[in-house]
């Protein structure tokens, strides 16, 4: 069984109040997307495609890439506006292979033992995704900010990264969301498995994940970011230097 993953660092770090993007800015000096390539580096997967902005690829490639001796880096591609341009990028990218995880870049923290956990599950489920249970009561609100539902929080997950398919079930979702989208009537998506979900009706298995598999978005992460690492780190080995 062949499996690629497709880490995602093409956004443009808005939200991070800096000019520099998100998964650029460093913890324990290393870029902050270092951490979520050299977990996949160290799992099972057979290669990665990295995906990142056009004018970042040098960059990746020289500061990244060859600094760090990362070998399973079999293309490093660009991505689109939107995350879901960007994995439409990667999915294209990608090569012959079985399975997809498709990863945020800015999930530094993510351990070997959610990747392998997801990566069994979806030979059974076709579609699974890393997902933690809520612990807050969530409610949905209407235009004047009314209360006006409170899911059950017993069924409630937080969905993180990485979403795992079936690569021709995954490919063809986003091959059809792409179709409608050039004739304006695609839905809102925010994540793979409401496209696996809208375009080919596969419901998305959740798999533990872990409450550390943070985001690294906006500066307050970078502090939580930092705590993580010193008290709570998964296991960031840096791979072999060449
Ligand atoms: O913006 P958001 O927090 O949803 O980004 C999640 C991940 O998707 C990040 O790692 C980001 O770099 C990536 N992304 C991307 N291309 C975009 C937007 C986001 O690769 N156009």
């Amino acid at each position: 069984m062949r499996y690629t993953a497709i880490v995602l660092a093409a956004g443009k770090g808005k939200r991070m109040n800096s000019r520099v993007s998100k998964q650029f800015l460093e913890l324990n000096g290393k870029p902050v997307l270092y951490y979520a390539l050299a977990a996949f580096e160290k799992s099972a997967v057979n290669d990665i495609i990295l995906v990142t902005q056009e004018n970042d690829i040098e960059y990746c490639r020289k500061e990244i890439v060859e600094k760090y001796g990362f070998r399973k880096i079999s293309r490093i591609t660009a991505g689109g506006k939107e995350r879901y341009d960007s994995v439409w990028k990667g999915l294209q990218a990608a090569g012959q292979s079985d399975y997809i995880l498709i990863h945020d870049g800015a999930r530094a923290f993510i351990d070997q033992e959610t990747i392998a956990r997801c990566m069994q599950d979806v030979v059974k489920s076709r579609a699974c995704v890393a997902a933690v249970p809520v612990k807050d009561t969530i409610k949905a609100a209407d235009s004047n900010l009314l209360g006006v539902e409170t899911p059950d929080r017993s069924r409630l997950w937080t969905i993180q990264t990485p979403q795992v398919f079936e690569q021709p079930l995954i490919y063809e979702a986003y091959r059809k969301m792409t179709l409608e989208q050039e004739s304006g009537t695609a839905p809102m998506v925010t994540d793979d498995t409401m496209v696996a979900e809208h375009y080919m009706g596969i419901h998305s298995h959740m798999v533990m994940g872990s409450y550390y598999n943070i985001k690294v978005t906006t500066p307050e992460d970078l502090i939580l970011g930092q705590a993580i690492l010193d008290h709570a780190a998964p296991d960031h080995t840096v791979p072999n230097k060449k």
